[in-house]
């Protein structure tokens, strides 16, 4: 994410620039406040970059969760109603993809592209739920998925397999 606007940096940007520069000047003296400045920008981006979902998938988890009626819910067995539930919804948007290739050659016509990203919101809400049983959120999943792809990106290991990579 670039600054090349003031419109692109919001208040809370700036404050936590401010206290980067700041503490930085206070730790290393007031010898490089340029380097340290660039530093503060790149924390900033990193953090901007891993919180990018943060507050935006809040309203969504409260319309899932009042939607939200299956056998087991909150316990052991619900965890397993919305897995199967994701399984099936991804077996539904693949059938979609399958029938595209299979009817139309290909081609996405906007029946089949409204069709598809119904089926994609279905996935989304036994993902949703799915986190919910396990405790957690969707911008927790999100963050996590960021962070390990991030991670994985820096270190040269997008392509290859294993979750441990
Ligand atoms: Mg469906």
């Amino acid at each position: 994410m670039s600054r090349e606007t003031l419109e692109d940096w919001t208040l809370a940007d700036i404050d936590s620039f401010k206290r980067l520069i700041v503490h930085e000047i206070e730790v290393q003296g007031p010898k490089d406040v340029l380097g340290y400045a660039r530093q503060a920008v790149r924390t900033i981006e990193e953090a901007k970059r891993g919180d990018f979902v943060r507050g935006s998938m809040k309203a969504y988890e409260r319309a899932c969760e009042s939607t939200a009626i299956y056998p087991g819910k909150g316990e052991a067995p619900g965890l397993i109603y919305t897995a199967l539930g994701l399984a099936g919804e991804s077996g539904e948007f693949a059938d979609k993809v399958k029938k595209l290739l299979r009817d139309a050659d290909g081609k996405v016509s906007e029946e089949r592209r409204s069709a598809m990203i119904a089926e994609l919101g279905d996935v989304l809400w036994y993902v949703a739920r799915a986190a919910s049983e396990l405790g957690t959120d969707l911008e927790t999943v999100a963050q996590w998925n960021v962070n390990k792809l991030s991670s994985r990106k820096e270190r040269g290991k997008l392509g290859g397999s294993g979750d441990e990579r």
